[in-house]
């Protein structure tokens, strides 16, 4: 393992690259990036480093996300089958046909969709900022696409019509409400973190909700010493290392992205030796996608 993570120091610089890891990366990849967080959080970072080559360990729409915030850059995705299941729930043709049955709606798109849907939106949102996102926009119907679960909790919090894209992430639907209440009874003290893309029983029986982000601020401010984590097994390492005096179980054995597995050490040195899989957005594309996530980050 020494001699990969000496191999990836040295094709860093002589690439001038940066190694961004998604939370729910492998253990050994988080801790050899440069930069970890969630997907907004990467694509902020791809846009404001000054390095002129990407390593995006983590799925395809990220990689997109950083094309289309950081043109200029290389963005390289170590592994070309680290693709989303949710966000390939959803395509072009669809959304077209969705929009014309509902020509009155915004339509607010989680930023886990492929560029061209996010093209083809209004405005883009991600699990922390989507009750925001909605509530600014003047229509009173949105096509929210393509996450239902995360469509079902934003309809919680505002009086307009939220019509949903039936898609979902396989790895948080897996949780349900009984394995939440025998994990609760087994952990009294505990208090129950999910993420959004969870089942809305669970998140209603949560004690918090939010993105992988928001879950990691609130663990750390929280006056509680354990919790139960309701989102992917990578999220783990990270809460661990920001609050070691704390204890964190997962809610389910099935929270796991096989996806998010795919990348490793030996990927990445390997994409930064040879600069490919690369991932570039067509540019015509690009632009209006770009547009789509400048409304969400004006917000
Ligand atoms: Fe997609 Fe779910 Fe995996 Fe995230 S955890 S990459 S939403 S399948």
């Amino acid at each position: 393992m020494l001699a990969v993570i000496q191999a990836i120091e040295k094709l860093k610089q002589e690439r001038q690259a940066v190694i961004l890891a998604h939370n729910y990366q492998q253990d050994a990849v988080q801790d050899i990036a440069d930069f970890t967080g969630d997907s907004l959080a990467l694509s902020r970072y791809a846009a404001s480093t000054t390095a002129r080559v990407v390593v995006l360990a983590g799925v395809r729409f990220m990689a997109e996300s950083a094309s289309i915030l950081a043109p200029d850059k290389t963005i390289l995705l170590p592994d070309s089958q680290a693709g989303c299941p949710l966000a390939a729930s959803i395509d072009v043709a669809g959304l077209r046909q969705a929009k014309a049955r509902y020509p009155d709606a915004a339509v607010v798109c989680y930023v886990n969709t492929p560029a061209d849907v996010k093209a083809e939106s209004d405005i883009c949102c991600t699990s922390s900022n989507a009750v925001a996102v909605v509530r600014s926009l003047p229509q009173q119907r949105i096509l929210f696409v393509p996450d239902r679960n995360l469509a079902s909790f934003v309809a919680r919090f505002t009086s307009q019509e939220i019509i949903p894209w039936e898609g979902g992430c396989i790895t948080h639907y897996r949780v349900t409400l009984d394995e939440l209440e025998q994990a609760r009874a087994a952990h009294p003290e505990a208090e129950v973190l999910v993420h959004p893309e969870c089942r809305p029983e669970v998140t209603a029986a949560a004690d918090f909700v939010g993105s992988t982000t928001a879950i990691i601020k609130y663990a750390r401010e929280s006056r509680a010493r354990e919790f139960l984590i309701g989102t992917e097994m990578g999220i783990l390492h990270r809460l661990l290392l920001d609050s070691p005096e704390k204890k964190f179980y997962l809610l389910s054995p099935g929270l796991v992205c096989p996806n998010m597995k795919l990348t490793s050490l030996e990927k990445i040195a390997r994409c930064l030796r040879e600069m490919q899989p690369e991932v570039k957005v067509p540019e015509t594309i690009r632009q209006r996608a770009y547009g789509a996530l400048e409304r969400m980050l004006a917000i």
